[in-house]
């Protein structure tokens, strides 16, 4: 599943073949992913792409009076292909945006757990979006707010960093590496975390996130963008997915356990 930076990074390969172009049509071959596809997708013509933005882990663009937002679900994956080869598709490419650079945005999705959503100009307001937490890559994300829900919550501090209403887009990735990195257990009750703790934590969580950005996500097999070798993030993963191998840091076991249905990866003996 494409958390924060994969989005990120697929918004950063798509943009600049959107932004201020034209959106001749769109080809659509399903009526329903996770939802039915809005009507006025099916119907686009002619519309001018104003921006491409990230917002948590959704893709929104935006047009002259109105936004498109778009979830990747668990399998969906966005692409740039030639024109020319538009004609050409799988059973799995459900959505192609026709651009007028000779370029097709095309939406993969083989699960249909993606979504597609029509909104108006005031796309924050949209139902998905507004619950959302600050970014984690933003200055309103710091060790204080942070703390402030930290301390006022009585649950696991690896179920609070992947709560989207307080935080959006950290994900199980992101939260298992960025409590080794702090040394901090994710079955620590997070209101036993001091400021300092919470402090580090921040610091580790917004490090780690740029440098997946800059790593191009960690998702390897997802993605297939032009001119782009992406997703080499997970080589650096420290404890996400190692169980049984050895703490890089003091050679213990890595331990994997389930909390809420996902795997959480820790070192006992680094992480109190
Ligand atoms: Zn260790």
């Amino acid at each position: 599943m494409p958390e924060l930076p994969e989005v990120e990074v697929i918004k950063n390969v798509i943009k600049p073949f959107l932004k201020g172009k034209i959106i001749n049509y769109s080809i659509i071959r399903t009526k329903k992913l996770r939802y039915m596809i809005p009507i006025n997708i099916f119907k686009i013509k002619n519309q001018k792409i104003l921006d491409v933005k990230r917002r948590g882990r959704y893709i929104i663009i935006i047009l002259f009076k109105n936004t498109i937002i778009i979830h990747l679900g668990m399998t969906g994956i966005l692409s740039i292909i030639n024109n020319k080869n538009n004609i050409f598709y799988h059973k799995h490419d459900h959505i192609d945006l026709i651009i007028n650079n000779n370029f097709t945005l095309r939406y993969t999705d083989i699960r249909k757990f993606g979504f597609w959503l029509w909104e108006n100009k005031n796309y924050k307001k949209n139902i998905f979006l507004k619950k959302l937490g600050p970014e984690p890559l933003e200055n309103n994300f710091n060790s204080l707010y942070l703390y402030n829900y930290t301390k006022k919550k009585n649950i696991y501090i690896k179920i609070l960093l992947m709560d989207n209403s307080i935080v959006t887009g950290i994900g199980n990735i992101y939260a298992n590496e960025s409590l080794f990195l702090s040394k901090i257990s994710p079955f620590r009750i997070s209101n036993t975390l001091n400021i300092k703790e919470i402090t580090i934590l921040t610091r580790n969580i917004k490090s780690i996130l740029y440098r997946s950005i800059k790593y191009g996500g960690s998702t390897i097999s997802n993605y297939k963008l032009p001119n782009h070798n992406i997703g080499n993030f997970s080589q650096y993963f420290l404890v996400y997915g190692r169980k049984n191998k050895l703490c890089k840091i003091c050679k213990t076991q890595i331990i994997r356990k389930i909390q809420r249905n996902r795997s959480t990866f820790f070192c006992c003996k680094c992480q109190k």
